[in-house]
């Protein structure tokens, strides 16, 4: 895969999220000018529309709170090929949709770098941490299950093709964390996924923490698939987004997150998800998710040379 060379691939998923909205997210992100922002930075910028679920299969679960388990299903297997496919060819961004698409999209990006010989990380940036299983969700909706899916928790098996290359969950990332359930505290207690609540973030800076992942991903020469859920940020400068939780990352914490990742050159592809742009304001939302995309693929305010004054 060559970094020059990005490809958007629109998931209009609604079907994990518990407001309806997130299926415009693709459109507003290409409203917001994603493709030639990036492509002002000199990139090649592939726009491969908005990909469509697989067939549905009828499918059931006994927990009786989970909504559009079929859904679910169709998409993961849709993205999953999605990603594998195009990220032998580019760096796929996902333009989403609600965060269920990413059990597909990180499932197909796993196996992507088992076909490479690489070792796969996640980061994670998120107020959740989206670990539920099937058993334990309370409000049914899919999108607090993706992380707990392509780790190969238990309990998705009889119900979805298990993913090929599960996550190792030490290889996890999570930041900007601030709204876990019990349910999920006890399921990532000793799984040894790297979690960095807000509370780590503002004992060390989000610089500490992200500079500690990315060390032991160059150690291993690995590669990153980056999940950037609109809800990572603060609510004051990204409204749109149906599960608003206070306190959450900066403009200046996210945009420094997403150069450190550009400069580390190991990220492989990105997700933007939850976005709903029927809960934005003239877009501004959308605006920031896709400078932030810019920033992750190398728009930089200043060239900083080494001066030796
Ligand atoms: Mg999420
Ligand atoms: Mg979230």
């Amino acid at each position: 895969m060559t970094a020059r060379n990005c490809i958007l691939i629109g998931a209009p998923v609604q079907d994990g999220a518990g407001r309806l909205g997130c299926d415009m997210g693709p459109s507003a992100y290409r409203a917001a000018g994603l493709r030639e922002t990036l492509a002002e930075l000199g990139l090649a910028v592939e726009d491969r529309g908005n990909l469509a679920p697989a067939p549905f299969r009828n499918l059931s679960h006994p927990n009786p709170a989970i909504r559009n388990l079929a859904a679910f299903d169709a998409w993961t297997r849709a993205l999953d090929e999605a990603a594998f496919a195009a990220s032998g060819a580019g760096l796929p961004i996902f333009l989403g949709g609600d965060h269920s698409l990413s059990a597909g999209t990180v499932a197909g990006m796993a196996r992507r770098a088992r076909h490479e010989g690489r070792e796969f990380f996640v980061l994670w940036l998120d107020s959740h941490p989206d670990f539920h299983t099937l058993e334990t969700t309370t409000s049914g909706n899919l999108h607090g299950v993706p992380m707990a899916y392509v780790t190969g928790l238990p309990g998705f098996g009889d119900v979805l093709p298990a993913p090929a290359a599960p996550v190792r969950p030490e290889n996890v990332c999570m930041i900007g964390i601030r709204s876990v359930d019990p349910a999920e505290r006890r399921a990532l207690a000793g799984t040894g996924v790297f979690v960095c609540d807000m509370r780590a973030i503002d004992e060390n800076g989000i610089a500490v923490l992200l500079r500690r992942f990315l060390d032991r991903v160059e150690a291993v020469d690995g590669m990153i698939h980056v999940s950037l859920d609109v809800d990572f940020l603060d609510p004051a400068i990204a409204p749109g987004v149906g599960t608003t939780v206070p306190g959450g990352a900066t403009f200046r914490e996210a945009h420094l997150a997403m150069e450190m990742l550009h400069d580390s050159g190991r990220v492989s592809s990105l997700d933007l998800v939850e976005l709903n742009p029927f809960l934005d304001e003239r877009g501004r939302t959308a605006l920031l998710m896709a400078d932030l995309a810019a920033s992750l693929m190398g728009r930089k305010i200043l060239d900083r040379p080494t001066r030796s004054y």
